[in-house]
């Protein structure tokens, strides 16, 4: 039941997904959708692994660039 307009929405619950903020009833949702959704699931895998490689490496200190390429990687993604 995913249409042209559900990404937008799924953008959003993407985040709160990412956050742990959701609802119960949005959770469910998100992982609906997910389920449906190539891109979102892309995405979501994306935002994971990035979150846990900055969470690994804010133990250290970032070098220099990586920021930059990071950024890279994600609009490329996203471009997809
Ligand atoms: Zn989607």
């Amino acid at each position: 039941m995913s249409g042209p307009g559900d990404c937008e929405k799924c953008e959003e619950l993407l985040q709160g997904f990412l956050d742990r903020e959701l609802t119960e009833v949005e959770h469910v949702e998100a992982e609906l959708h997910l389920g449906d959704c190539d891109y979102c699931r892309r995405r979501y895998s994306f935002e994971v692994s990035l979150r846990r490689y900055v969470k690994l490496s804010a133990a250290e200190r970032m070098p220099p660039g990586l920021m930059e390429r990071l950024t890279q990687l994600r609009s490329t993604d996203a471009s997809l």
